[in-house]
């Protein structure tokens, strides 16, 4: 067994971090404040093959593997959770489906300028009554008669939506097939869509999270992605993936979240001392550092396990369920290490606690991630017949 990375995994990690410490981390509490979307750090991260990390080179990206991408993500997130959100769902909620998924026209039309960062991806499966039960969605695609789709319907909460050129979107075609059977998936453009608000949220607000209305969008047949009414497979398999992605933005908040608690506490003093002499707080920052630790490994183990080709469902739920836990849990210890100053603007510490709430509920909630761990715990043990 080796816990190393690779040398050209740490060459990514330190490109990402110098990055992040440079172009983002300063600029994150004005971010945050003026619910800007920085969209020119995209471009950036695109110059440096950041926005297609585990992008094949021929099709534009940086041909680095799966665990490079989550150490990425882990880093943006550690400066500004809204940019890690927005090159994970960028990355693998829309462009990696099309490398898996994608036929070889679609692949060499849509990919490049994707994993160059030239332009941005989105993946709208959500609708206002259907979030967890993603499968009762109602959107509908229509044939018309031409090889062509006519596609109808509103999307809810899709990141990336007001920016984004590229849209993965899931709509029933076989309106006769109740529940995820009856769902195809496409490949929009912009112009197909059209974005009827942006969402104000809890946190997150340098991301764009926006609602989308489609009225007899025109889309020609070489549109559809993977097979008619294999729609699903296609979801599936691309959150089984980001959910590795999300576990690695919920780890960099908890680190930025004791980075943080760690600095002020060696400066702050009380009772004569720094606080950091106090036993109640060092332990906090044990529990910390020791629980980011347990979250590190198990999603970076999950990020190795799809690399390799292996099982990976359970795996990253584990991933995604533990560390969304660490990075609220962090975020809050943080702001009770900070103790007044924790609460107020004037720390990032507030920031974290508001960014990390959202990594229990997108890409599926805490309780689906035990929904998939448990059933896969019985499936096996059932197998076993235990
Ligand atoms: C900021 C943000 C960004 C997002 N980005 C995207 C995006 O890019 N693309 C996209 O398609 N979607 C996106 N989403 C949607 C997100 O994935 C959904 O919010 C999430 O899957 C949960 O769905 P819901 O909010 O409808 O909650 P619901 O499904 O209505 O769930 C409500 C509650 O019931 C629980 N629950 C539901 N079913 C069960 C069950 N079977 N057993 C036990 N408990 C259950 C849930 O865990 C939750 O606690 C985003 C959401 C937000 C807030």
């Amino acid at each position: 067994m080796d816990f190393a990375l690779t040398e050209e995994q740490q060459a990514i990690q330190a490109l990402a971090r110098e990055f992040a410490e440079q172009e983002i981390a300063p600029h994150a509490a004005d971010w945050d404040r003026d619910h800007q979307f920085p969209r020119e750090v995209f471009g950036k991260l695109g110059e440096l093959g950041l926005m297609g990390v585990c992008v094949p080179e021929e099709l534009g990206g940086a041909g680095a593997d799966f665990v490079s991408y989550v150490l990425v993500l882990e880093e943006l997130s550690r400066a500004d959770a809204g940019v890690g959100v927005t090159v994970a769902v960028h990355t693998s909620a829309a462009t990696l489906p099309i490398v898996a998924f994608g036929t070889h026209e679609q692949k060499g039309r849509f990919v490049p300028p994707l994993a160059r960062g030239e332009v941005i991806g989105a993946f709208a499966l959500t609708e206002p009554g259907s979030g967890s039960d993603a499968g009762s969605l109602r959107t509908t695609a229509v044939p018309d008669g031409d090889g062509g789709w006519r596609i109808s319907g509103t999307k809810q909460w899709c990141t990336n939506g007001s920016h984004a050129s590229t849209f993965l979107l899931f709509a029933r075609t076989d309106p006769e097939t109740e529940g995820a059977r009856g769902v195809s998936a496409f490949l929009l453009d912009a112009e197909h869509v059209e974005v009827t608000r942006e969402e104000e949220k809890l946190g997150l607000h340098s991301s764009s999270t926006a609602d989308l209305r489609l009225d007899n969008a025109l889309v020609d047949g070489d549109r559809m992605l993977h097979e008619e009414r294999k729609g699903f497979v296609v979801a599936m398999a691309t959150l089984d993936g980001g959910r590795i992605g999300i576990a690695a933005q919920a780890v960099g908040i908890a680190q930025a979240a004791l980075d943080t608690a760690r600095s002020y506490a060696l400066e702050r003093e009380q009772f004569g001392s720094r606080i950091a002499e106090f036993q109640a707080i060092r332990f906090k920052l044990a529990d910390m550092a020791t629980e980011i630790a347990a979250a590190r490994q198990l999603t970076l183990r999950a990020a190795w396990l799809k690399q390799a080709g292996l099982p990976h469902g359970s795996e990253g739920a584990m991933a995604k369920l533990f560390a969304s836990q660490v990075a609220v849990r962090a975020s809050q210890e943080a702001i009770q290490v900070l103790g007044g100053y924790g609460y107020t603007r004037e720390f990032p510490a507030e920031r974290y606690y508001r960014d990390a709430k959202i990594t229990e509920i997108y890409e599926g909630t805490s309780e689906i991630q035990r929904i998939v761990i448990s059933r896969e715990l019985l499936r096996a043990a059932d197998a076993r017949g235990a």
